[in-house]
């Protein structure tokens, strides 16, 4: 698979570091509130690239973080009324019910900033100990912007022009201007206005810089050099400069050997903000009928390099065209007849597919992640495929071809929920798995409990004779 990279901005040949798993790592939402489409734009093109990726054989380390302490956590959670992490679990339980919703294959890891505060302490000492770090009076720790002489790598700083005089200071907002140069915090002393969200670390009571957070939960979970990291364009300064100035001040090597961003989803030609009324979540789309399958459709429609616009006809069309797709896969599956796989394309051994039809289609996602195109070609060969002249065998194929892409796009054409089950995270499945178990074993107490526990993470269980059933707590 080639891909382009933001940081030598050319398109290069993606490899495993380790000749075994393809290691990447996805910025996580923020939760404050719900995920809006353009946070699903970001997440469902990463999906649809570890999707092409495994389907392609190789098999990856997906880890994407929940970023469950900074500056709109604490300050919405306080608005209202609820701890820090009562507030942010709810918005996690919302994140992974929209995630599951859309498709999207759950992380290998899914780690919280807030679970990670000693291994951020480890950090900044050793930024402090390597003289990249300094105590400020407040407290604070800051980066020392001009100790790392790459700083800016990324977003190409020194092509850029530089607000005048905003170098040397120090900043402590998570998020500033994208023209400033600035020693950022990675520890922030104990204000007022944080409540009871603070820690004690070596520099006094505090919380952590955002920045600070990703690269310590990268380091954690893929060692200090893996193969690529990714998010939307607006991180890429300062976050993503600001993490690879920390990581690789820190250990000297190489943070991460490829960068890819996804470019902004639009609405209606304009920025989606709250103040304009058209910031959609999920939740709005379904509630106008749409679902989350033609969600899914629009944001793959475009290039992830060219920003998409989004409207709510694109969505009525996006129904049309899984129709269009639905009736000719329909039509295949009859002529195979009984060779058709009913099952769709759950359970099928994808590896070392063979393809007969639609490969040009999986050839544009191999090229550059070009969903557009693959959804064109998928189209063009539908309308050549002459299924009324195929044979049974060649009906077959088509309709194998066919669960192929559609399973590296990630798209269903019907019983989603079902399709969606093998997906669900991992410590929903295993906590699922436990209160079976128990339940089986008739310790009933202990088999409420993990009810419960389930209940309060989002998910609703239920059984008939033969096992369970999960669903999304509605
Ligand atoms: P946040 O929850 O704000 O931390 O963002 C989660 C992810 O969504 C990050 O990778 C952002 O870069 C990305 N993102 C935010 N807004 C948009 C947008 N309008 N279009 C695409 N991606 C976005
Ligand atoms: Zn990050």
């Amino acid at each position: 698979m080639k891909l382009y990279d933001t940081m030598t901005r050319e398109m290069r040949k993606l490899t495993a570091e380790d000749g075994m798993n393809f290691r990447f790592y996805c910025c996580g939402p923020t939760v404050y509130g719900p995920a809006h489409i353009g946070n699903f734009r970001t997440f469902v093109l990463q999906d649809v690239f570890r999707r092409v990726l495994e389907l392609s054989g190789q098999r990856t380390r997906h880890v994407r973080n929940i970023t469950d302490v900074d500056d709109k956590t604490i300050r919405d959670s306080q608005a209202a009324g609820k701890g820090l992490q009562n507030f942010t679990e709810a918005w996690t339980t919302k994140f992974q019910q929209d995630c599951f919703a859309l498709n999207l294959l759950p992380p290998h890891e899914e780690p919280s900033a807030v679970a990670h505060i000693p291994q951020q302490i480890a950090l900044i000492e050793e930024l402090m100990g390597k003289g990249h770090a300094y105590q400020s009076e407040d407290g604070s720790v800051y980066f020392k912007v001009a100790s790392f002489d790459h700083y800016g790598c990324l977003s190409h700083l020194d092509q850029r022009e530089l607000r005048a005089g905003a170098s040397g200071a120090a900043v402590a907002d998570d998020e500033y201007e994208k023209d400033a140069v600035a020693d950022f915090a990675l520890w922030k002393a104990r204000k007022a206005e944080d409540g009871d969200n603070f820690w004690l670390s070596p520099w006094g009571e505090g919380r952590p810089g955002w920045h600070l957070e990703c690269s310590a939960m990268c380091r954690e979970y893929l060692g200090n050099t893996f193969d690529l990291h990714s998010g939307g364009v607006d991180l890429i300064f300062p976050h993503h400069d600001n993490e690879i100035a920390q990581s690789e001040a820190a250990t000297g090597e190489t943070f991460a050997r490829h960068w890819f961003h996804i470019t902004h989803l639009m609405v209606d030609g304009g920025k989606m903000s709250k103040s304009l009324g058209n910031m959609y979540t999920l939740a709005d789309l379904e509630e106008r009928g749409f679902t989350a399958n033609e969600l899914r459709y629009v944001l793959i429609s475009g290039h992830y390099r060219h920003p998409l616009n989004f409207t709510l006809q694109s969505m009525a069309d996006a129904k049309k065209a899984l129709e269009r797709i639905g009736k000719s896969a329909e039509h295949l599956r009859d002529r195979a007849g009984e060779l058709a796989d009913e099952g769709g394309n759950e359970g099928m051994d994808f590896s070392a597919h063979d393809f007969v039809y639609f490969k040009k289609a999986f050839d544009s996602l191999l090229n550059d992640l070009n969903t557009p195109e693959a959804l064109g070609r998928v189209f063009s060969e539908l309308r050549d495929l002459k299924a009324d002249e195929m044979s049974e065998e060649e009906a077959s194929t088509a309709v194998k071809d066919l669960d192929f892409i559609l399973q590296a796009l990630g798209l269903f054409l019907s019983r989603p929920a079902e399709q969606a089950e093998i997906d669900l995270p991992a410590e929903i499945q295993a906590l699922a798995e436990k209160r079976w178990q128990a339940k089986q074993a008739k310790e009933w107490a202990q088999s409420d409990a993990l009810r419960d526990e389930l209940l309060e993470k989002g998910w609703e269980v239920k059984d008939d004779k033969e096992g369970y059933e999960l669903c999304p707590k509605s």
